[in-house]
C-alpha cells in the first residue's frame, strides 16, 4: 500500500469548509488505499502566538473534528504532532539543507506577513515549510493530501529530499502531492477573488463547521455572486457562483453540469436556499459526533496515544536512518 500523511492545525473554534472540502474529505477517501497518517500539526500552531489553555483544548477540538468526518483510527494512524518528538528532531536536519533564499521564496510566508512586515513574523513561521519537509519525509509518505495552497510546501519536499539523497544515499521516498482539482480551492464567501482562510477570511466569508447552523445558512444566502441571473460555471466570469456550484456538488456527489440543468430557468436565490439547506443537513450530524467525541475525553485521547505508538514506530526507523547517514556518532 502507498503512504500518505498530512497534517492540520488545531484551529481555534473550528474548522472551515476549505479545510473540510480541500483536505480533510481526502484524509477519509485515502483511509481505503493508503497506509495512511494523519496529525494536529500542534507544532506548526504556535508559530503564531497561543493561548496554553486554548491551544490544548483546540487540539483536542481539531481531533475529535477529524474523527467526526469519518477518520476511523483503525483504518489509519491520528495522532497529536508533538507527541512525536522525531519531527522537530528530523526538520533540524532539514533547515541545514535548505537554502536561505529557497525557503524565502516561500510565497506563504511572504502573504502571512505581508500586512505586518516580515520583521515581526517569528523564525518559526518562516521555518514552518520546513518543519512540514520533517513531518513528510519521516512517513516515507508517496501522497500529501492538502488544497492547492500547500502545492509548493510539497515540492520543497520534493527538493529538500531529492538533495538529502544525492548527497547521503538513497534514505527518502519523493512524495507527491494529492489535489483534487475541484476542491482544491474553496474561495471566500464575501471575495471569491481570495480562498477561504481561518487567517484571512472576514467572519462572512467563511464557514465554520462547528458554528450554529442557522448562521452557516446565512452566510450562503448573502454570498456575493454578480450582476447576472443565469446559473453557470465560469471560474473567471462567475466565481462567486462557481464556488457555490462546487460547494453543492461535492456535498451532495451532483455533477456541476446536473445542477446547472437543475436551475435553468431559476435565481440565485433558489440555489443558495437550497444549499444552505444541504450545508445545515450536514453540519448538523457532524456537529453532534464531534459533541460526542468531546464528551468522552479518556476514549480521545486513548485513540490518539495508540496512534502516537504507531506513528513513532515509524518515525523513529526513518530518524534513525537519516542520522547515520548524516554522520551522527550512535548513542552507546
Ligand atoms: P491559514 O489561513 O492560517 O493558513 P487555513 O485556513 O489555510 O489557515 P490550514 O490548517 O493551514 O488552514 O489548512 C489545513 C488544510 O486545509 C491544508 O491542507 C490546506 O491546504 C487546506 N485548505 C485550507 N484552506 C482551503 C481552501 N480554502 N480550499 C481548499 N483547501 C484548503
Ligand atoms: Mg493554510
Amino acid at each position: 500500500r502507498p503512504r500518505a500523511l498530512s497534517g492540520i492545525q488545531p484551529t481555534a473554534g473550528s474548522f472551515h469548509l476549505g479545510n473540510y472540502l480541500g483536505a480533510i474529505r481526502q484524509y477519509v477517501a485515502l483511509q481505503e488505499t493508503h497506509d495512511a497518517f494523519y496529525m494536529v500539526v500542534d507544532l506548526h500552531a504556535i508559530t503564531v502566538p497561543q493561548d496554553p489553555a486554548a491551544l490544548r483544548a483546540n487540539t483536542r477540538l481539531a481531533a475529535a473534528q477529524l474523527l467526526a468526518s469519518g477518520l476511523d483510527p483503525d483504518r489509519c494512524t491520528l495522532f497529536i504532532q508533538s507527541h512525536v518528538p522525531e519531527h522537530a528532531q528530523l526538520a533540524w536536519v532539514m533547515n541545514c539543507l535548505t537554502g536561505f533564499g529557497e525557503a524565502s521564496r516561500m510565497t506563504q510566508f511572504k502573504d502571512k506577513t505581508a500586512k505586518q512586515g516580515a520583521d515581526r513574523a517569528t523564525v518559526g513561521l518562516f521555518t514552518y515549510p520546513i518543519l512540514q519537509v520533517a513531518d513528510i519525509l519521516l512517513y516515507q509518505a508517496n501522497h500529501v493530501p492538502v488544497g492547492e495552497d500547500q502545492r509548493q510546501h510539497v515540492e520543497l519536499t520534493r527538493d529538500i529530499a531529492e538533495r538529502f539523497n544525492g548527497r547521503f544515499g538513497d534514505t527518502f521516498t519523493i512524495p507527491a502531492p494529492h489535489i483534487v482539482k475541484e476542491t482544491g480551492k474553496i474561495y471566500d464567501l464575501q471575495d471569491p477573488a481570495i480562498k477561504m482562510s481561518k487567517s484571512a477570511s472576514t467572519p462572512k466569508g467563511i464557514i465554520s463547521l462547528l458554528d450554529e447552523p442557522k448562521v452557516s445558512a446565512k452566510k450562503i444566502k448573502s454570498a456575493v455572486t454578480d450582476t447576472e441571473t443565469e446559473i453557470r460555471y465560469d471560474e473567471e466570469k462567475k466565481p462567486g457562483v462557481s464556488n457555490l456550484l462546487t460547494i453543492y456538488s461535492t456535498l451532495t456527489g451532483t455533477t456541476i453540469a446536473d445542477l446547472e440543468r437543475k436551475y435553468e430557468g431559476k435565481g440565485y436565490g433558489a440555489l443558495k436556499t437550497e444549499l444552505a439547506e444541504v450545508l445545515v443537513e450536514w453540519v448538523t450530524p457532524f456537529r453532534e459526533r464531534t459533541q460526542e467525541y468531546l464528551a468522552d475525553p479518556e476514549t480521545l485521547d486513548g485513540i490518539l496515544a495508540r496512534g502516537a505508538e504507531k506513528a513513532r514506530a515509524v518515525a523513529s526507523d526513518t530518524l534513525a536512518r537519516a542520522y547515520d547517514k548524516v554522520g551522527f556518532l550512535p548513542a552507546k
